[in-house]
């Protein structure tokens, strides 16, 4: 992900809309952005709107097998979870190849960097080592969230059927697998803790101690469901959001996936500890889950992001702006957050929360941009989160190198 030359963008989103932008990328990070010059000899011209390359925040890369197949029947969370535990089996190779084609996809969807919350440990980490291959294969950076995962319940109980195979037993030995694997380009460990259901208040401190000794993303399922919250009540006295700041979990490190069913005090906490909050609106919409409350949050300082965790979808604009949308449908209010906002949701925020220089066209950042075929009219933010898809992708660059052209 070192790659270099000079791009010429008609438009740009720099933070502003701008016009004949000179993009120079020297060595895989931005050299230099200039607005308003004519595209000098040999320079690659983007025609159509380029914005930075989008961050998706959170993903489970074997769900994308359950796409269409679990639209029929009835059920709730839990049901479909039963059958999320049928797709959890894989080779290395087979895992690989199954990553390398998810990864393609999101590429083509102008998606730069991935989260990959990963907890089929099975065989140890070469499942873990197939997500980074195919990240290397297709050209997509990830940051592969180590995921420990211990506990079938808040209580403690023990996992039953699949789940035993996300286990490494206990967070030491959780530890010492991820420290067999290697950050290299275009590649970050991360650690994540998989819910307060399946991590214990000790093992929690031990998964946030590793985070932060290695400078690395934490990341953490939190009150997607009601009954998480219940039994949080039940065996510890206090919400998952408050078991996280009293194990002094919660930090502006730390990325809180789903963010649901929150109090007005955990709204605060979360805030006021600038936790970043991941909505993942496709795929919550897919299971049945409620929406939270993002514009509070995002009012409470926490910043937003967005991924398409089972991949029922992907496409990040579909994202951004169904974080908007759904809180219309559940508020009979309209517009929580500015369309700039939501750009940034997907871009630089998402980046930062992944532990990317990226996410904005400027000097010094990862050369990451994608750009989108427009109808003909000035880049406006609003027409490009609601009027855009990632079906309009026409070009994306990761790290000054070329991946998706068409
Ligand atoms: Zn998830």
């Amino acid at each position: 992900m070192k790659g270099g030359g000079v791009w010429h963008a008609e438009q740009a989103w720099l933070g502003h809309r701008a016009v004949d932008v000179l993009i120079e990328v020297d060595n895989g990070l931005i050299k230099s952005i200039t607005e308003g010059v004519p595209a000098p000899p040999g320079a690659t011209i983007l025609k159509g709107w380029t914005i930075p390359g989008m961050a998706n925040v959170h993903s489970h890369a074997f769900q994308r097998v359950l796409r269409g197949r679990v639209e029929s029947g009835g059920g709730d969370f839990w049901d479909w979870r039963k059958e999320m535990y049928r797709a959890t089996e894989w080779t290395a190779e087979r895992y690989l190849d199954h990553c390398a084609s998810v990864f393609t996809e999101m590429l083509a969807a102008g998606v730069t960097a991935v989260g990959e919350f990963h907890y089929l440990h099975a065989r140890g980490n070469e499942l873990g080592a197939s997500v980074i291959a195919a990240a290397k294969r297709t050209g997509i950076r990830v940051t592969l969230l180590d995921t420990c995962y211990l506990h079938g319940g808040v209580d403690g109980r023990p996992l039953e059927g699949a789940q035993r195979s996300f286990s490494d037993g206990d967070a030491r030995r959780w530890s010492a697998r991820v420290e067999e694997l290697e950050d290299g380009a275009g590649v970050r460990i991360a650690a994540a803790i998989h819910s307060v259901r399946a991590v214990d208040p000790a093992s929690m401190r031990v998964v946030a101690a590793w985070a932060r000794n290695r400078g690395a993303p934490l990341h953490v399922h939190l009150a997607e469901q009601p009954a998480e919250v219940e039994q949080c009540l039940v065996t510890h006295g206090c919400t998952p959001a408050a078991l996280l700041e009293r194990e002094g979990i919660l930090g502006d490190d730390v990325t809180a996936v789903h963010a649901i069913h929150l109090d007005e005090r955990d709204i605060a906490l979360l805030g006021r500890r600038r936790v970043a909050v991941c909505a993942c609106t496709t795929s919550e919409r897919d299971l049945g889950d409620q929406v939270g409350p993002l514009g509070a949050l995002a009012a409470a300082g926490s910043p937003l992001t967005v991924g398409s965790d089972s991949n029922a979808v992907i496409d990040m604009l579909e994202e951004a702006r169904g974080l908007e949308l759904d809180q219309r449908r559940a508020t009979g209010r309209r517009v929580h957050h500015q369309p700039e906002a939501l750009l940034q949701a997907a871009t630089a925020s998402g980046m930062r929360s992944l532990g990317w220089d990226a996410g904005e066209l400027k000097a010094g950042r990862l050369a990451d941009f994608v750009t989108l075929h427009a109808p003909g009219r000035d880049l406006d933010p609003g027409y490009l989160v609601f009027g855009l898809s990632g079906r309009d992708v026409i070009n994306v660059v990761v790290g000054g190198k070329t991946v998706v052209s068409r």
